[in-house]
Protein backbone atom coordinates (compact mmCIF):
# COMPACT_ATOMS: atom_id res chain seq x y z
CA UNK A 1 0.00 0.00 0.00
CA UNK A 2 1.58 3.46 -1.25
CA UNK A 3 1.30 5.85 2.31
CA UNK A 4 3.43 8.21 0.31
CA UNK A 5 6.25 7.45 2.51
CA UNK A 6 8.52 6.92 -0.64
CA UNK A 7 8.07 10.24 -1.89
CA UNK A 8 5.39 9.11 -4.25
CA UNK A 9 1.68 10.45 -4.10
CA UNK A 10 -0.07 8.33 -1.37
CA UNK A 11 -3.15 5.95 -2.99
CA UNK A 12 -6.06 8.29 -2.05
CA UNK A 13 -4.23 11.23 -4.26
CA UNK A 14 -3.46 8.51 -7.15
CA UNK A 15 -6.19 6.55 -7.20
CA UNK A 16 -9.94 6.87 -7.33
CA UNK A 17 -12.27 5.31 -5.03
CA UNK A 18 -13.29 2.29 -7.85
CA UNK A 19 -9.38 1.89 -8.35
CA UNK A 20 -8.36 1.00 -4.56
CA UNK A 21 -7.26 -2.43 -3.52
CA UNK A 22 -9.66 -3.46 -0.67
CA UNK A 23 -7.20 -3.09 1.89
CA UNK A 24 -6.80 0.86 0.52
CA UNK A 25 -10.42 1.30 0.57
CA UNK A 26 -10.47 -0.46 4.55
CA UNK A 27 -7.59 1.70 5.16
CA UNK A 28 -9.40 4.35 4.65
CA UNK A 29 -11.86 4.86 7.27
CA UNK A 30 -10.35 7.33 10.26
CA UNK A 31 -12.31 4.71 12.82
CA UNK A 32 -14.61 8.18 13.08
CA UNK A 33 -17.92 6.27 13.88
CA UNK A 34 -19.47 9.33 12.92
CA UNK A 35 -21.41 7.35 9.95
CA UNK A 36 -22.16 4.88 12.98
CA UNK A 37 -25.02 7.58 14.46
CA UNK A 38 -28.27 6.90 14.17
CA UNK A 39 -30.18 9.09 11.62
CA UNK A 40 -33.75 10.39 10.94
CA UNK A 41 -35.41 11.18 7.85
CA UNK A 42 -37.72 14.02 7.70
CA UNK A 43 -41.08 12.40 6.19
CA UNK A 44 -41.89 15.70 4.32
CA UNK A 45 -38.67 16.50 3.12
CA UNK A 46 -36.46 13.95 3.03
CA UNK A 47 -33.82 15.55 4.68
CA UNK A 48 -31.80 13.39 7.01
CA UNK A 49 -30.87 14.82 10.16
CA UNK A 50 -27.97 13.11 12.38
CA UNK A 51 -28.35 12.10 16.42
CA UNK A 52 -26.04 11.77 19.15
CA UNK A 53 -27.57 7.83 19.64
CA UNK A 54 -25.66 5.21 18.86
CA UNK A 55 -26.47 2.14 16.71
CA UNK A 56 -26.65 -1.01 18.96
CA UNK A 57 -22.97 -2.34 17.97
CA UNK A 58 -21.76 1.34 18.34
CA UNK A 59 -18.84 1.27 20.99
CA UNK A 60 -18.93 5.07 22.07
CA UNK A 61 -15.41 4.82 23.71
CA UNK A 62 -13.72 2.85 20.93
CA UNK A 63 -15.96 4.34 18.12
CA UNK A 64 -15.56 1.25 16.63
CA UNK A 65 -18.63 -1.82 15.46
CA UNK A 66 -18.26 -4.27 18.15
CA UNK A 67 -19.05 -6.65 15.74
CA UNK A 68 -17.70 -5.73 12.54
CA UNK A 69 -17.60 -9.28 11.00
CA UNK A 70 -21.57 -10.14 11.62
CA UNK A 71 -22.65 -6.58 11.31
CA UNK A 72 -25.08 -6.57 8.42
CA UNK A 73 -26.27 -9.96 10.06
CA UNK A 74 -26.89 -8.07 13.53
CA UNK A 75 -27.84 -5.35 12.31
CA UNK A 76 -30.05 -5.71 8.64
CA UNK A 77 -29.74 -1.62 7.50
CA UNK A 78 -26.41 -1.45 8.12
CA UNK A 79 -25.72 0.12 4.52
CA UNK A 80 -21.91 -1.29 3.23
CA UNK A 81 -20.02 1.66 1.87
CA UNK A 82 -19.15 1.18 -1.91
CA UNK A 83 -18.03 3.88 -4.29
CA UNK A 84 -21.41 3.94 -5.41
CA UNK A 85 -22.95 4.16 -2.00
CA UNK A 86 -20.40 7.18 -0.84
CA UNK A 87 -21.69 8.91 -4.06
CA UNK A 88 -24.81 8.10 -3.38
CA UNK A 89 -25.36 9.33 -0.28
CA UNK A 90 -25.93 12.57 1.16
CA UNK A 91 -25.19 12.10 4.83
CA UNK A 92 -21.77 11.50 4.85
CA UNK A 93 -20.09 13.86 7.40
CA UNK A 94 -17.62 16.68 5.62
CA UNK A 95 -14.90 14.69 7.78
CA UNK A 96 -15.44 11.31 6.29
CA UNK A 97 -12.36 10.30 4.07
CA UNK A 98 -14.03 8.18 1.64
CA UNK A 99 -16.39 11.30 1.21
CA UNK A 100 -13.25 13.47 0.71
CA UNK A 101 -11.44 11.20 -1.87
CA UNK A 102 -14.82 11.33 -3.72
CA UNK A 103 -15.18 15.66 -3.62
CA UNK A 104 -11.40 15.59 -4.80
CA UNK A 105 -9.48 16.95 -1.67
CA UNK A 106 -6.94 15.44 0.30
CA UNK A 107 -7.25 13.83 3.71
CA UNK A 108 -6.33 16.12 7.00
CA UNK A 109 -3.97 16.01 9.25
CA UNK A 110 -5.63 13.84 11.99
CA UNK A 111 -6.15 11.10 9.84
CA UNK A 112 -4.56 7.91 10.77
CA UNK A 113 -3.43 7.46 7.22
CA UNK A 114 -1.58 11.15 6.99
CA UNK A 115 -0.31 11.31 11.03
CA UNK A 116 0.47 7.77 11.73
CA UNK A 117 -1.57 7.33 14.80
CA UNK A 118 -4.74 6.34 15.60
CA UNK A 119 -5.52 8.42 18.22
CA UNK A 120 -5.34 12.07 16.02
CA UNK A 121 -8.98 11.33 15.11
CA UNK A 122 -10.14 11.40 18.83
CA UNK A 123 -7.61 14.13 19.50
CA UNK A 124 -8.70 16.37 16.79
CA UNK A 125 -12.39 15.84 18.19
CA UNK A 126 -13.77 14.07 15.10
CA UNK A 127 -14.95 10.95 17.12
CA UNK A 128 -17.87 10.04 18.26
CA UNK A 129 -15.47 9.35 21.54
CA UNK A 130 -17.27 9.97 24.76
CA UNK A 131 -20.08 12.00 22.37
CA UNK A 132 -22.36 9.21 22.43
CA UNK A 133 -25.09 9.93 24.43
CA UNK A 134 -27.04 6.72 24.17
CA UNK A 135 -27.69 3.70 22.81
CA UNK A 136 -30.57 3.46 20.24
CA UNK A 137 -31.55 0.26 22.29
CA UNK A 138 -32.01 2.95 25.24
CA UNK A 139 -33.83 5.19 23.45
CA UNK A 140 -37.65 5.05 22.16
CA UNK A 141 -38.35 5.94 18.51
CA UNK A 142 -40.26 8.73 19.40
CA UNK A 143 -37.84 10.22 21.71
CA UNK A 144 -34.83 10.09 19.08
CA UNK A 145 -36.24 13.67 17.58
CA UNK A 146 -34.86 14.65 21.12
CA UNK A 147 -31.00 13.62 20.12
CA UNK A 148 -31.28 15.83 16.94
CA UNK A 149 -27.52 17.21 16.82
CA UNK A 150 -25.58 19.50 14.57
CA UNK A 151 -21.83 18.11 15.05
CA UNK A 152 -21.68 14.93 13.52
CA UNK A 153 -21.88 17.45 10.01
CA UNK A 154 -19.53 19.60 10.88
CA UNK A 155 -15.49 19.93 11.06
CA UNK A 156 -14.36 21.09 14.00
CA UNK A 157 -12.04 24.08 14.42
CA UNK A 158 -9.21 22.43 16.08
CA UNK A 159 -9.61 19.80 13.17
CA UNK A 160 -8.70 21.87 10.58
CA UNK A 161 -4.98 23.22 11.59
CA UNK A 162 -2.46 20.94 12.08
CA UNK A 163 -0.82 21.73 15.47
CA UNK A 164 2.87 22.45 15.62
CA UNK A 165 4.60 19.46 16.73
CA UNK A 166 2.23 16.50 14.73
CA UNK A 167 4.09 15.13 11.91
CA UNK A 168 2.36 13.95 8.61
CA UNK A 169 3.01 12.57 5.52
CA UNK A 170 1.19 14.74 3.17
CA UNK A 171 -0.15 17.95 2.90
CA UNK A 172 -2.36 19.29 5.73
CA UNK A 173 -5.49 20.46 4.96
CA UNK A 174 -8.43 19.47 2.44
CA UNK A 175 -6.50 21.06 -0.68
CA UNK A 176 -8.34 20.54 -3.79
CA UNK A 177 -6.80 18.30 -6.21
CA UNK A 178 -7.81 16.93 -9.90
CA UNK A 179 -9.16 13.15 -9.56
CA UNK A 180 -6.69 10.98 -11.22
CA UNK A 181 -8.89 9.71 -14.56
CA UNK A 182 -10.43 6.07 -13.94
CA UNK A 183 -8.40 3.03 -14.95
CA UNK A 184 -11.23 1.23 -15.76
CA UNK A 185 -10.00 -1.50 -13.13
CA UNK A 186 -12.67 -2.23 -10.41
CA UNK A 187 -12.43 -3.71 -7.22
CA UNK A 188 -15.01 -5.08 -4.76
CA UNK A 189 -13.89 -3.38 -1.52
CA UNK A 190 -15.09 -4.11 2.01
CA UNK A 191 -15.80 -0.96 3.73
CA UNK A 192 -17.56 0.89 6.79
CA UNK A 193 -21.39 0.37 7.20
CA UNK A 194 -23.59 2.67 8.53
CA UNK A 195 -27.13 2.95 9.40
CA UNK A 196 -30.17 5.20 8.81
CA UNK A 197 -33.50 4.98 10.81
CA UNK A 198 -36.16 7.16 9.52
CA UNK A 199 -39.16 8.17 12.54
CA UNK A 200 -42.52 6.88 13.57
CA UNK A 201 -44.80 7.27 10.51
CA UNK A 202 -41.90 7.92 7.86
CA UNK A 203 -42.69 6.26 4.63
CA UNK A 204 -39.18 5.10 2.22
S1 LIG B 1 -16.85 5.47 7.00
FE1 LIG B 1 -16.35 7.67 7.14
S2 LIG B 1 -17.71 8.51 8.73
FE2 LIG B 1 -17.70 6.26 8.93
S3 LIG B 1 -16.16 5.79 10.51
FE3 LIG B 1 -15.16 5.65 8.48
S4 LIG B 1 -14.30 7.70 8.06
FE4 LIG B 1 -15.78 7.92 9.77
S1 LIG C 1 -23.86 1.06 11.74
FE1 LIG C 1 -22.99 -0.92 11.07
S2 LIG C 1 -20.74 -0.71 11.31
FE2 LIG C 1 -21.73 0.94 12.52
S3 LIG C 1 -21.92 0.08 14.60
FE3 LIG C 1 -23.85 -0.33 13.52
S4 LIG C 1 -23.63 -2.38 12.66
FE4 LIG C 1 -21.57 -1.66 13.21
Amino acid sequence: MDDGRNGAPPFWQARTLEEMTPAEWESLCDGCGRCCLVKLEDEDTGRIHLTDVGCTLLDGETCRCRDYAHRQARVPDCVRLTPAEVRRLTWLPPTCAYRLVREGHDLYWWHPLVSGDPDTVHVAGVSVKGRVAASEDEIPLEDLVDHIVTWPGRVPKAARTRPAGVSGTTAQGAARRTPPPVSGRRCAPQARRTTTRVPVGTRR
